[in-house]
């Protein structure tokens, strides 16, 4: 997953010295001023900066272990530089997290077997496609022959 931002066409390397070389005058010159800077750098480059500046979480707020290693997870993947946009988590919970299987998830009850499922989906009723299934097939069979 190996991102490598490419410069515009019109992009002149003296333009980007003379750039930085302003900026270091100015003591503003830093990562955040990379204009070049991908995605793939950013994630590391962020993390470095809210452990420096915030050291490392102290729960997961997802389990809310307090011990073990627990790293700062970011919300929406953008890697901001703005602690509202983190949550500590704990590396179990950071996989899912990752995995995108911890977002919202919302437990429903399937309308069919009575089982919990935990789902994305906020309008779902069934726990499987078997259950839709069994569901349709009771709702055909009741209009047909008026029972089930
Ligand atoms: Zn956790
Ligand atoms: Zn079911």
């Amino acid at each position: 997953m190996q991102y490598e931002p490419q410069p515009p066409k019109d992009f002149k390397v003296t333009d980007v010295t003379r750039q930085k070389m302003s900026l270091a005058k100015k003591g503003k010159f830093g990562c955040e001023t990379n204009p070049w800077k991908g995605e793939s750098a950013g994630y590391s480059a962020v993390h470095r900066w809210l452990v420096k500046r915030y050291g490392s979480p102290k729960k997961c707020e997802h389990c809310g272990r307090e011990n073990g290693r627990i790293s700062w997870a970011n919300k929406n993947h953008q890697y901001k530089r703005n602690i509202e946009e983190y949550i500590g988590l704990c590396m179990s919970c950071h996989k899912k997290y990752d995995n995108k299987l911890f977002r919202k998830l919302h437990n429903k009850k399937c309308i069919v077997c009575g089982k919990i499922v935990k789902t994305l989906d906020r309008n779902r009723k069934y726990c499987s496609i078997k259950c839709t299934g069994l569901y349709w097939y009771k709702v055909n069979k009741l209009k047909k022959y008026g029972t089930v």
